[in-house]
């Protein structure tokens, strides 16, 4: 038997993923890894099913990656299906508004801020005195994302000389697709670490890219046979129910399994949401900081996705955003899997005026983010309001929906708000062998698969690095 230390990674969404990677990277690694997952499959929030009607995979909710998501990258290479990934060669996303019609944001691809400014102020969709306030957001950027987190991001944007009309038909539809909440809710902090690694970067870090296989494929089959190769031990339909703790240390967790008494070099890696975790903490850990925080991070904002499959086609751009709309996003799901390079097609350069810039799908998909508003409509009238749009994008698109299947996610992101960044838990924490990851987890960013990749990664790090007691002025008062 084994006699090497052991770290528990608690969830098997793509942080849990991600640290389990990290940990077992190294052959000589001294640890041996156990990731535990409540469901029968890992994935998380990033999951997949197959639709009978449609006759394929398709993601629970469709989700766009970023060229600056380099953690993301990163453990794709490592998992070896960076290729399942499509990433355009620039910004370019046709925008729908209701005063200007389908307008395309075209940003170049390149490193230069710029460049960059130049695309924004080349965005038909608002007029250009209007356009011309883009300038004066680079301006307004604090050194440290905390340094505004005590404004919302529309508050910040009225600072940086952002009219209340291009928040409104600009900034909204960007910040509610990055954030999942609102312009008045969203922390400053979170919008300002959004630009800063994105568009401030230049264009080449802002370049949307789309997974062309489904997400199981693309995360969570090659994980698993990565697991197995390395030793990792995955139990599935194994639900913590409880961390016992004494003396500051995690000395058992009770699963739905039973009972895992954790030795004294033992770890626990939590990549859990932080409405999972509040309810595994000790009773006698429900005063500390680092749950108090947890606490007040442990609210969710919804997103709805809705999937339609149609007997005939209807003809969409690749992906196509609404602003001031109720529904934010359409994909079109055909052109997606069919891996087409946006640079090779003509509706790459939309112009409005050929249909056959459109391309034919009969599977879309639509975003609603935020969704507290439609999140409880009948399947029927979202299918009708997803009709509706797709007549703004082009006339034809008269089909009568074949099957349609709407996934609510009540509990899809946690609301970082006004204030709420400097609540994120650190990996290290001032329990001597429990570290923190998950989406939530300290890294600046929104609660996104990158968020997530990267605090797993961060988790892992701190383990290896060796423990050590986070900085005092956060979690240190812990009763004794
Ligand atoms: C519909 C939708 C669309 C999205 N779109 C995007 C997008 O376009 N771009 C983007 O970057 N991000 C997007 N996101 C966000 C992204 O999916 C998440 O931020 C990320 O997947 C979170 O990963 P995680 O590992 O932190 O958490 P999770 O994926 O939630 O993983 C936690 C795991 O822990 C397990 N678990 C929970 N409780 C227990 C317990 N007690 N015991 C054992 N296991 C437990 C869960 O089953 C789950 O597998 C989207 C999310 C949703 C829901």
């Amino acid at each position: 038997m084994s006699a090497r230390p052991k770290v528990y990674v608690l969830g098997g969404g793509l942080s849990g993923i991600a640290a389990a990677e990290r940990l077992s990277r190294d052959p000589d690694s001294p640890f041996d890894i156990v990731l535990l997952e409540a469901r029968p499959h890992l994935g998380g929030r990033t999951g997949s099913y197959f639709d009978a009607r449609a006759r394929r995979e398709i993601d629970t909710g469709q989700h766009l990656f970023l060229s600056c998501y380099t953690g993301t990258l990163d453990l794709l290479d490592r998992l070896g299906t960076r290729s399942g990934l499509v990433f355009f060669d620039r910004l370019y996303i046709p925008l729908w508004d209701p005063m200007r019609g389908l307008n395309p944001l075209d940003v170049p691809g390149n490193k230069s801020q710029i460049s960059a400014a130049g695309g924004l102020l080349q965005y038909e969709g608002l007029p250009f005195s209007l356009r011309l306030s883009f300038l004066s957001v680079a301006r307004a950027m604090p050194k440290n994302d905390s340094d505004v987190d005590h404004l919302s991001a529309y508050d910040f944007l009225r600072r940086a000389g952002q009219p209340e009309e291009v928040i409104d038909r600009f900034w909204e539809l960007v910040i509610l697709s990055a954030t999942n909440l609102p312009s008045r809710t969203v922390s400053a902090a979170i919008l300002v670490r959004i630009l800063k690694e994105s568009l401030l970067a230049g264009g080449v870090a802002s370049r949307p890219g789309y997974n062309a296989v489904p997400l199981t494929e693309l995360f969570v089959l090659p994980a698993m046979r990565l697991f197995r190769a390395r030793g990792v031990a995955v139990r599935t339909k194994t639900r913590i129910m409880a961390l016992t703790e004494s003396g500051g240390r995690v000395r058992s967790l009770s699963t739905s399994q039973g009972e895992i008494a954790l030795g004294p070099d033992d770890r626990v890696v939590v990549a859990l949401p932080p409405w999972s975790f509040e309810k595994i903490v000790p009773v006698t850990w429900q005063e500390t900081p680092l749950v108090d925080r947890i606490s007040r991070l442990a609210y969710a904002s919804p997103i709805l996705s809705i999937h339609i499959h149609y007997d005939t086609p209807v003809h969409l751009p690749l992906i196509t955003g609404f602003h001031r709309s109720p529904i934010h996003w359409l994909f079109n799901k055909d052109a997606m899997e069919q891996r087409l390079i946006p640079e090779t097609r003509s509706w790459f350069d939309w112009s409005g005026e050929a249909e056959d810039d459109l391309l034919p799908t009969q599977q879309v998909s639509a975003t609603v983010s935020g969704a507290h508003d439609l999140l409880d409509r009948p399947d029927d009238e979202l299918g009708r309001l997803v009709g509706e749009h797709l007549l703004l994008v082009d006339r034809r698109n008269t089909a009568p929906p074949r099957g349609i299947v709407a996934v609510r996610d009540r509990f899809a992101t946690p609301v970082l708000g006004t204030g709420q960044s400097t609540l994120r838990p650190e990996a290290r924490t001032a329990f001597e062998n429990l570290f923190m990851a998950g989406d939530t987890a300290d890294t600046g960013l929104p609660a996104t698969m990158e968020s997530a990749v990267r605090a797993g990664a961060a988790a892992a790090e701190a383990i290896l690095a060796g423990v050590a007691l986070t900085s005092p002025d956060k979690d240190a008062a812990i009763p004794a």
